[in-house]
């Protein structure tokens, strides 16, 4: 065992370099009392606006929130599909189907990760309305095709931004936009592990849209455009100021922290590069990775026997994720057949994540590297 205490993700040793910042920042809310809607908030918006260079952010209670709030805007009616991909986190499709709307599952690039434009554009239907990309562990999907078939298809997208904020997407044009600018709405969530992490719950939409801009603001607030008078079914979902001024300090590191990651990554790389039973993440030609997680394939390797191995040597492993959606219990659907999922299927069982945050040092990377060469020798 090292002496060091490796984790999946470290948030305490991030803390430590900021903390006289964070602490006086919360007790000056809290000695502000303005603890809902206050400055904090305010600002934090418009810093956020200004970093991803886009014309509305809302700031809302969570990630998942800030998916349901989006697709309420589109104004879908039940029984609209919204296509997904079969391979990301629950979340994305649990609020599909609260809103009554209806979950279609397309596979996923083996090399990305990401949601397979052949296989979405085979999914379109006449009842299709709405596309989710997810840009699942910190890399954008292939937006350049997402948007061409949206705007063939006449079909709104909400980007998934929960694990790709900061990420740079760079169109064939020469356009660069930044992950969750591109689609009609893009959302995100800074629960504390994810790139841009609060110390509680929080998430945000970003649109270009001015009236999709109004909407989701009132949404959010209650379905209120004027205060108490109730234009439509919203919810209350809202950044509070204490995170709002923790964000505050943090999204000026942003850069530095995906660079820290991506640096991390790089290590894993080199290290693995003689592996034959491991495959590295791969790095799409069109997007930046922000590795919010760093994911290998494993082939013809025991990933129990793996991760247990790892365990007793200190290194936390992960499997995101082990099921596919389509085989979900809460959305299994006849029409769901594992063989339309082929990718999805590998993906679930060979995926392996090692620690990724902003805080691994040489000396951890070299331990949790040496100790997988090991294994594999
Ligand atoms: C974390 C995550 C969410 C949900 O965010 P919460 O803030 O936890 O609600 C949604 N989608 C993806 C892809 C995520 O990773």
């Amino acid at each position: 065992m090292p002496e060091y205490n490796i984790q999946m993700v470290d948030l305490k040793s991030q803390y430590d370099k900021i903390k006289d910042q964070v602490d006086e920042a919360i007790l000056s809310v809290i000695d502000s009392t303005a603890f809902i809607k206050g400055p904090e908030v305010t600002e934090f918006k418009r810093e956020l606006q200004e970093y991803l260079s886009v014309k509305h952010v809302i700031p809302c209670g969570n990630g998942t929130d800030a998916l349901q709030i989006a697709l309420m805007a589109l104004g879908l009616k039940p029984g609209d599909e919204v296509i997904t991909a079969d391979f990301t986190f629950a979340a994305t499709v649990e609020v599909i189907g609260l809103l009554n709307l209806t979950p279609v599952f397309v596979d996923v690039d083996r090399d990305t990760f990401n949601i397979n434009v052949e296989a979405l554009e085979k999914a379109i239907t006449s009842k299709t309305k709405a596309i989710i990309p997810v840009h699942l562990f910190g890399q954008c999907a292939n937006m350049e095709a997402v948007m061409a078939i949206a705007k063939t298809h006449n079909l709104f997208v909400v980007e998934d931004t929960a694990q790709a904020i900061g990420a740079d997407y760079s169109f064939s044009n020469g356009d660069v936009k930044k992950a969750g600018t591109i689609g009609n709405i893009g959302t995100t969530s800074f629960f504390p592990s994810k790139n841009l992490g609060c110390y509680g719950d929080g998430g945000a939409l970003f649109t270009n849209d001015d009236e999709l801009g109004k909407r989701l603001a009132a949404i959010v607030n209650h379905g209120m455009y004027q205060r108490y008078y109730h234009d439509e079914i919203g919810v209350n979902s809202r950044l509070d100021s204490i995170q709002a001024a923790i964000l505050r300090i943090k999204l000026p590191h942003l850069d530095n922290y995906s660079a820290s990651r991506k640096k991390a990554a790089e290590y894993y790389n080199n290290a693995f590069a003689g592996i034959d039973q491991i495959e590295t993440p791969v790095t799409d030609q069109q997007s930046t990775h922000v590795f919010h997680q760093y994911t290998l394939k494993l082939k013809g390797v025991d990933r129990n026997k793996l991760q247990e191995y790892l365990k007793e040597r200190g290194i936390p492993s992960m499997i995101y994720y082990p099921v596919p959606l389509h085989q979900q219990k809460a959305y299994v659907r006849p029409e769901f057949k594992d063989e339309d999922y082929p990718v999805t299927m590998e993906l679930c069982g060979s995926v392996i994540s090692l620690p990724m945050h902003t805080e691994l040092d040489e000396k951890q990377l070299k331990y949790i590297t040496e100790s997988v060469k090991e294994f594999f020798k």
